[in-house]
């Protein structure tokens, strides 16, 4: 088990500037600590440690052949999305074709397929487990769903670090509340890779108790999201608030 440093705030870097902003009674009657730092105002959920989220993706993504339907469904989803939000949002143009995007905490890799789909001239995509988006595109190979994609034009990692090429379109799509250390890992892994004017789309949940669990270790708001972009050197174009799901989009910009 990997022992988390609670004295120092993975958004803001401050040191000893957690107190105690709430307690949680989980249905099995377990407590959750809920920490607010006083100095970014992000909420820091102190249950959580990697091996736990190794363990969450396999209940979480593991796919069948019965799920080509749904998986089907929701990569044409995904392509509408990508069409709402990256020419609307993309300042170099709207032509993909010599465009590079990144899944970053891809999962089943649904939106990176959706984005090949889409015309995107790279996909790259990563995550700690990569084998549930291998099975997922031999299941879309076997129902001849991808037959027009170019695969050589996908790449899939395990980390972070095998990433070398530049990117111009970021999806972290309810990645951002899984990561231990948000700063550390955005300026290491992210903002070294980014294209002038890339683009990035961030989703995360709200803090709310139905998405208080052992695998989100943190909960943002529009200051402590802030503050964590513009530590990047990232500048927020815009949020969007989902009132249904009680989501955050927060889009911003590489300069
Ligand atoms: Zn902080």
């Amino acid at each position: 088990m990997i022992k988390l440093n609670y004295k120092k705030c993975g958004v803001c870097n401050a040191h000893n500037a957690y107190f105690l902003f709430e307690e949680i009674i989980g249905e099995d009657e377990s407590l959750t600590n809920i920490l607010l730092c006083k100095n970014c105002s992000v909420l820091r959920n102190i249950q959580g440690s990697d091996d736990v989220q190794k363990g969450f993706f396999e209940i979480y993504f593991s796919t069948t052949d019965g799920d080509f339907e749904y998986l089907k469904k929701t990569i044409d989803e995904l392509i509408i999305m990508i069409d709402y939000f990256y020419p609307k949002y993309s300042t170099l143009s709207t032509t993909v074709n010599n465009k590079t995007f990144l899944d970053v905490g891809c999962g089943q890799g649904l939106l990176s397929i959706a984005a090949l789909k889409y015309g995107f001239d790279k996909v790259i995509s990563v995550d700690i487990n990569t084998e549930t988006m291998k099975d997922v595109i031999n299941i879309l190979k076997a129902n001849d769903y991808i037959e027009s994609v170019n695969l050589s034009n996908l790449h899939i990692y395990d980390s972070m670090q095998s990433v070398t090429k530049k990117c111009d379109c970021v999806f972290m799509w309810h990645v951002l509340e899984h990561i231990e250390n948000p700063l550390d890992f955005l300026l290491n892994y992210v903002i070294p890779i980014l294209n002038k004017e890339a683009v990035l789309f961030i989703q995360i949940p709200l803090y709310r108790k139905k998405y208080v669990e052992r695998v989100h270790h943190y909960f943002f708001n529009k200051p402590s999201v802030s503050f964590l972009m513009e530590s990047c050197g990232l500048i927020i174009i815009d949020f969007i608030y989902d009132h249904t799901n009680e989501f955050l989009t927060i889009i911003s910009k590489y300069e």
